[in-house]
């Protein structure tokens, strides 16, 4: 003997309940077959939601009506299928049947309230008309089929009417006394029993499932098959996470937490009889028969990372916490927590004490949460009132994430790995809970981060890939030369199993997103033409964020932008990470310096600025790693303009300073007002955060900036008179020049610290200084340290120009993703 149950989601239309009846006469064919039906998607719903209606004196007609209208149409289309099926005598069997639930349901109304018997008689109509409809379909598909009563069959003494609880040897033994023939089909309404006095009882939302383990089990079957609409048990909801895998099989003790903690395709009370008498069960796809499904068993066969099988979340959960100075040493506490809640019939999810013995918490389900908070009250009187115990707290709104498999407590690091994850995705962690079983381990938290939890915990402990979410705020040339560079490197990165998308674009005007990525082949155009018009608006992309549970997202500043700067602070608070060439933030206020790196820590996200100084040279990040080293800056010079550098270096080939500047412009080198060069205001930047990174509290105003030009030139006006005018000072850059020359010396504009001291000026420049040679549009920047001494260490190279600054923010991007996989 088999037994096949079908789920709401198999019966929700004609379609699907004659695939479900093709599935069962197939399998008739074969072996003794027994079947139960859960009542079709929605009707319980229905249900539930007039007895709510009218027990508050409001008319539930609109329920009544959508449920007499799902069977009529449901026997209508097929009586079309199937003319020799009876419909009319069914069709009079719905009718009486609801004339008898409108009768329940007036009782209801006049209480004003439904006791548990009497709704539990409402609940359990729609197996019971859903049934009915299939005896027929059967029958018209000429076979023989009878009905089991579970009100004759099962008995259900515990769990109350409403999450009744099936005493498998009693039932056993009245099955023991029926006559099972083989070559007919039963059929049994899931979700029903009744108790000792012959009442009908419900055996919990979903229960169904349990319905069919315990006819396995009565009936000794070889299998017990559970139909529904996916392939089988997956190892994390398919809902929320689109790459979740297909289990090959499971252990009875991993499908019973698994379902225990939320994975709703088996109802947790499903695994108990059938474990218990060795029956495999198999979940299959009503819409895919051919598949093979999941097989639970006594041992699961599938190979694990890290020992971890599946994940799954509970929730509408509330926790509640038991604290107090009076609970030190006292014997039996949480003894106590359990018996209350036992007596006023709440089931607790999960618990955990610390180990100061100081508090209690455990989770419920929200629903029980003001009978659970009576219990406790009730429970603790005396302490309470003695001021022993603090007020029982309670906290809503959480969700427990569990990860489930058999072999992890044979693995290192599972628990490290599932933390970082949750880390990652920026969730705080309320509470945890590790199974003694060590077969799980749970995590409680805020529930509305509990799709972006379960997501970062799969891509960190089943996927190897990992994803980067680009937003970027600016695509003039750095920014477009960075979306080049993600578009080239792509394959490259995939085989490292990097993913870099970019879900935003913007301009001062416009902003482009897609949360799949956007296409960077037309990019610009796209971009014209993007509805939003307006510039970067974070409140569009946190939504975005929130839309789609991205976790890793990456605000990507390629703007000189004050505002954008001043934004970063909420960037972080909001989760993302911040990359930026931009230096307005760094050389902003002092506090707003602190603040950035404190909310960075704080949303445990990164801030990124290593183009800010060298453009793609790496400077920040080795200056941290010596400084966190123990090394100290004693000195720096450096030359950090890449206009500078090559105007210079033309001079020392005998060109005039106004000819080297109009070259420097005509290549590119300088800003299109080469002035916003010569202010040397950019270099003072660069060295202003070269100085705070050294740990240095300056700001802007502190730096000595030494005017370059001539101070009696005048530098105001048109660009291009500026220029026609700078040939003036050809003569005061030339005997400046001469002079230096005289020692073997050349003309160089550099920043300097020493003793505290910022300093940006032109100096002259001896030959064994490292900054000698550096021209052409190079940076070179020379660190005197505790250990690079007296031979500074020198980093030189191309400190400006497009590509070489895209690729450090690139650098920078991908380095969001570093502190990952690191464990
Ligand atoms: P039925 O109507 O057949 O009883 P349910 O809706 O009760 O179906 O259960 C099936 C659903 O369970 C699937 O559609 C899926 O969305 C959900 N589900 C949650 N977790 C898992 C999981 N780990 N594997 C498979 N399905 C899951
Ligand atoms: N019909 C019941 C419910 O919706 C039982 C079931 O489908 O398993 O909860
Ligand atoms: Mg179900």
């Amino acid at each position: 003997m088999r037994v096949l149950k079908f789920g709401g989601s198999s019966l929700a239309n004609a379609e699907r309940f004659t695939r479900s009846a093709d599935i069962i006469v197939s399998n008739a064919k074969q072996s003794g077959t027994a079947v139960v039906l859960s009542a079709p998607a929605g009707v319980t719903n229905h249900l539930v939601a007039v007895v709510e209606t009218v027990s508050q004196g409001l008319d539930g007609t609109s329920h009544v009506k959508a449920i007499e209208q799902t069977f009529q149409e449901l026997i209508l289309q097929l009586h079309i299928q199937y003319p020799n099926l009876e419909s009319e005598p069914l069709l009079a069997l719905i009718h009486n049947e609801l004339a008898q639930l409108q009768q329940l349901l007036h009782g209801v109304s006049l209480l004003k309230q439904c006791p548990d018997n009497i709704q539990a008689r409402i609940l359990a109509f729609g197996e019971w008309l859903s049934i009915n409809c299939m005896l027929q379909l059967v029958r018209a598909m000429n076979f023989n089929a009878e009905l089991i009563i579970p009100q004759q069959m099962l008995l259900a003494d515990q769990g109350g009417y409403l999450e009744a609880q099936v005493d498998i040897d009693q039932s056993k033994q009245r099955f023991a006394q029926g006559n099972f023939e083989l070559d007919c089909i039963y059929l049994m309404p899931g979700f029903t029993a009744a108790n000792s006095k012959g009442e009908t009882v419900v055996l919990g939302r979903n229960g169904s499932d349990y319905s069919a383990a315990v006819l396995a089990a009565c009936l000794d079957a070889k299998c017990c098959e559970i139909w529904t609409d996916v392939d089988g048990v997956y190892n994390c909801d398919p809902r929320v996470v689109s790459d979740a895998f297909l289990l090959k099989s499971l252990s009875y003790p991993e499908a019973m937490e698994l379902s225990y903690f939320g994975a709703k395709v088996l109802h947790p009370k499903t695994i108990a009889p059938i474990a218990r008498y060795h029956i495999p069960c198999l979940i299959k796809n009503t819409f895919n028969p051919q598949g093979e499904g999941t097989l639970i068993s006594q041992l699961s066969s599938d190979a694990e990372q890290y020992g971890v099988k599946a994940l799954s979340s509970l929730d509408e959960m509330s926790m509640l916490t038991v604290s107090g100075p009076g609970m030190k040493g006292m014997v039996g506490m949480a003894g106590r927590v359990f018996n209350a809640m036992a007596r006023s019939q709440v089931s607790v999810a999960l618990i955990t004490q610390s180990s100061c013995e100081y508090s209690i918490s455990f989770c419920i389900y929200s629903q029980d949460k003001s009978q659970a908070q009576q219990a406790v009250a009730a429970e603790f009187d005396l302490e309470l009132k003695n001021n022993l115990l603090e007020p029982l707290e309670t906290i809503d709104d959480l969700a427990i994430i569990t990860l489930v498999g058999d072999s992890m407590r044979t693995n290192k690091g599972v628990s490290a790995r599932f933390f970082t994850a949750l880390a990652e995705a920026s969730v705080n962690v309320v509470a945890i809970a590790q199974g003694s079983s060590e077969r799980s381990i749970s995590a409680v938290i805020p529930q509305q981060r509990s799709a972006e939890a379960l997501r970062s915990c799969h891509q960190n402990l089943f996927d190897s890939r990992q994803y980067i979410d680009v937003f970027l705020v600016g695509c003039g040339g750095v920014g477009a030369a960075l979306l080049e560079q993600i578009e080239q490197q792509q394959q490259h990165l995939a085989q490292q199993q990097i993913k870099v998308r970019v879900c935003a674009i913007a301009n001062s005007r416009q902003m482009l997103m897609n949360a799949k990525g956007i296409d960077l082949s037309n990019w610009r155009e796209d971009l014209n033409q993007a509805g939003l018009q307006h510039g970067f608006s974070l409140q569009s992309a946190a939504q975005l964020v929130a839309e789609n549970h991205v976790i890793n997202p990456v605000i990507v500043d390629c703007t000189s932008n004050d505002a954008i700067a001043m934004q970063y602070a909420l960037f972080l608070d909001h989760g993302f990470h911040v990359v930026t060439a931009n230096k307005k933030a760094n050389t902003a206020s002092m506090a707003y310096y602190h603040q950035l790196r404190q909310s960075a820590m704080a949303n445990r996200r990164k801030f990124l600025y290593d183009t800010n100084v060298g453009a793609g040279l790496p400077v920040i990040e080795n200056l941290q790693n010596l400084l966190r080293a123990g090394d100290q800056l004693l000195r720096f010079n450096g030359i950090l303009s890449g206009s500078l550098s090559y105007i210079f270096g033309l001079l020392d080939e005998g060109l005039s300073f106004s000819q080297a500047t109009a070259q420097a412009r005509a290549n590119g080198f300088t800003e299109p007002d080469p002035r916003d060069d010569l202010s040397g205001m950019d270099v003072a930047r660069k060295l202003l955060i070269l100085a705070r990174e050294s740990g240095l509290d300056l700001s802007l105003d502190d730096i000595d900036v030494q005017a370059m030009l001539p101070a009696d030139f005048d530098s105001e006006g048109d660009v291009e008179d500026f220029m026609e005018r700078l040939k003036q000072t050809d003569g005061h850059f030339k005997d400046k020049l001469e002079k230096a020359q005289r020692d073997g010396k050349v003309l160089r504009y550099i920043g300097q610290i020493e003793n505290g001291r910022c300093s940006v000026s032109l100096l002259e420049v001896a030959e064994d200084d490292p900054l000698h040679r550096v021209k052409d549009g190079e940076n070179a920047l020379a660190f005197y340290s505790r250990y690079y001494q007296p031979i500074p260490l020198v980093l030189r190279g191309y400190g400006a120009g497009t590509a070489v600054t895209a690729a450090g923010v690139f650098a920078d991007v991908l380095r969001t993703l570093n502190w990952k996989r690191e464990l």
